[in-house]
């Protein structure tokens, strides 16, 4: 029972990235509710309309690309 992680069972709270349940997340999906780490962090559905893109930090951050 030596888990490293175990000190982070108080911090329920704490958000990790979708595909990396190791990795805390540092952006989120709000239109989802998915959350990213840094490597993954890309809208899920960019062709889709999403009410919360002029201020999803991550569609900006990962879409201006043209
Ligand atoms: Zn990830």
């Amino acid at each position: 029972m030596s888990n490293p992680g175990s000190t982070a069972e108080k911090e329920k709270t704490q958000t990790t990235c979708v595909n990396h349940p190791d990795r805390p997340a540092r952006w989120h999906c709000m239109k989802f509710s998915m959350n990213f780490c840094d490597e993954c962090a890309k809208c899920p559905h960019p062709e889709g309309y999403c009410r919360f893109r002029p201020q999803c930090l991550i569609f900006q951050m990962s879409g201006e690309e043209d």
